[in-house]
């Protein structure tokens, strides 16, 4: 098993009226692989390392219908022999979207949970009982406990071009806080809300490194988790129609308007080099064009 290693770094050429000399590049991390993509390869990593040397059969996990965590690991797990079981937020949800579809058919047992226990975390008492769970392992949901952390940091270790700002989506706060420990004194990172109102995000990051050169921006979240509209979707195919990249409706769309947004408001200083991490999620947007009930999809 190999880190990975094909996320590139690729120039986004910004029209020369708004961009202020500041320069984009995307890392990536959306190339890594297509199912187990971005930054949930980057989180599973070192977890599966673990499970391997310690022999673990089970991988124990949780996430919402549209959650990029279970469909990785539930490919992991097929490809690299472990049970999986998802905790899935909602019962309602027995009615399989896409994504879960697909964790099905990498062999995922599904248990539902309503949101109010999902919330709680009470359904994972019963594997702290070591004698009868002992092949088990807990990995949280998004996949950031500190193994998922420490595999976002390479995000940072492979960029090799040296740059004022990152700016990556925020879930879990996983991925922001494997960039943000890693950061110099001169760079800051920005972390771009998908969720409403989450403002406990900051102690979650704050938890994981003593750096403060870093912010959460929490004005993109369009409504909140998998709320979109047709102007974030019209970017969407916008910016897959100019520049031939694919960006999903729950993250990384979110983060590439803001970051656009932003631009064009001169937030970052002149001249600046900001790196904007694509970190996947495309399996999602099958789930979400289900749900559309108006004409307009993402292409
Ligand atoms: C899970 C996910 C995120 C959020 O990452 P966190 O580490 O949970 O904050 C961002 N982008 C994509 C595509 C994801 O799947």
């Amino acid at each position: 098993m190999n880190l990975p290693n094909n996320a590139p770094l690729e120039e986004i050429y910004l029209q020369n009226d708004f961009k202020s000399g500041v320069r984009l590049f995307l890392k990536r991390e959306d190339k890594i692989h297509p199912i187990i993509s971005g930054n949930k390869w980057r989180k599973l990593y070192y977890n599966i390392k673990f499970a391997k040397k310690n022999k673990i059969n089970s991988i124990v996990t949780m996430g919402g219908a549209f959650s990029n965590h279970i469909a990785a690991t539930a490919y992991a797990g097929r490809i690299f022999g472990f049970d999986t079981i998802g905790y899935i937020r909602g019962d309602e949800l027995k009615k399989l979207n896409s994504t879960l579809s697909f964790a099905k058919l990498n062999g995922m047992k599904f248990k539902f949970v309503s949101r109010s226990l999902y919330k709680t975390g009470f359904f994972l008492e019963k594997y702290k009982n070591k004698k009868k769970y002992k092949d088990y392992m807990i990995i949280p949901e998004g996949g950031s406990n500190q193994m998922g952390i420490d595999g976002c940091k390479e995000i940072y270790n492979d960029i090799k071009i040296d740059f004022d700002y990152i700016c990556c989506s925020v879930g879990t706060g996983g991925t922001l806080s494997g960039i943000a420990s890693k950061l110099k004194k001169n760079q800051y990172a920005f972390g771009f809300s998908s969720l409403k109102g989450a403002n406990y995000l900051n102690d979650v990051v704050r938890g994981y490194t003593k750096n403060n050169n870093w912010k959460l921006i929490m004005n993109y979240h369009f409504g909140g988790y998998a709320k979109i509209n047709d102007e974030l979707i019209d970017f969407i195919n916008f910016f897959k129609e100019k520049y031939n990249i694919q960006l999903d409706p729950i993250y990384t769309g979110k983060l590439i308007f803001g970051i656009f947004d932003l631009i064009k408001k001169n937030f970052f200083k002149k001249k600046s080099t900001i790196i904007a991490v694509h970190s996947g999620g495309i399996q999602g947007i099958n789930g979400i064009n289900d749900k559309l009930k108006n004409n307009k999809i993402i292409i």
